[in-house]
């Protein structure tokens, strides 16, 4: 997803320093210092304009969520979400989430998500995908033990390709959906913006994998 740029982001995320931290490396190993309370820590990586995030908050105050996305134009967009909201469990950072193993330490991190991560389609490009081995092993760094990574998709490339990464790492699958809308699930998703405009368009995907330990 590209998005025009915002020349107010900068200055936006700036005024914020409470909400989005950009000297993200300096707090691996405290997050909890950043929240109100000290709770259990999620982690989205490629939140784009924040909807899930953000409602995932408001239904848990019992979690912490740190949300991670690359792009300045888009990060500004949840962080004015996040202003209004007025929550205190939700953290965002501007950064690539290829550098998730030195901003948390070992085991910091209770629960993954990646929605609808960019597909990558060309082979030579694979590397960049956020269920590609380098970001597996990164993850299962920050994770607890046995904890889980949630992933969904409209991309079956994607889907297919992130099955077999997955196998090949030697991750448990505690959850499949080839077909997530239509599934007794449905009714505890958590939409979104992405899968909001093109759920329409085709089958949403979805797996639960955990690492072994
Ligand atoms: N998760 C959102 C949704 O479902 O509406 C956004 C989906 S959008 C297709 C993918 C988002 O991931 C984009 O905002 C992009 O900037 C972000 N992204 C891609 N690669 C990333 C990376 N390595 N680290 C952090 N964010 C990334």
């Amino acid at each position: 997803m590209r998005v025009r740029h915002k020349s107010w982001a900068k200055p936006y995320i700036e005024s914020q320093p409470t909400l989005i931290v950009t000297d993200a490396e300096a707090w691996a190993g405290k997050w909890d210092q950043r929240f109100a309370k000290k709770q259990p820590l999620h982690l989205e990586i490629g939140i784009g304009k924040g909807q899930f995030i953000i409602e995932m908050a408001k239904r848990h105050p019992e979690i912490n969520f740190i949300g991670i996305e690359l792009q300045e134009s888009v990060i500004a967009v949840a962080l004015r979400k996040l202003v209004e909201s007025q929550l205190t469990n939700v953290q965002l950072v501007e950064t690539d989430g290829a550098l998730v193993n030195t901003l948390f330490r070992a085991g910091e991190i209770d629960k993954m998500y990646l929605n609808f991560s960019d597909p990558w389609p060309k082979k030579r490009h694979a590397k960049r995908r956020l269920t590609s081995s380098t970001f597996l092993g990164s993850y299962r760094e920050v994770l607890k033990d046995g904890h889980q990574l949630e992933f969904k998709t409209d991309n079956r490339g994607l889907f297919e390709y992130s099955l077999i990464s997955f196998n090949q790492f030697g991750t448990n699958f505690e959850y499949v959906s080839l077909d997530l809308h239509d599934s007794p699930e449905q009714a505890d998703n958590v939409e979104t913006e992405y899968e909001a405009k093109f759920s329409q368009n085709g089958p949403i995907y979805k797996i639960v994998i955990n690492f072994k330990t």
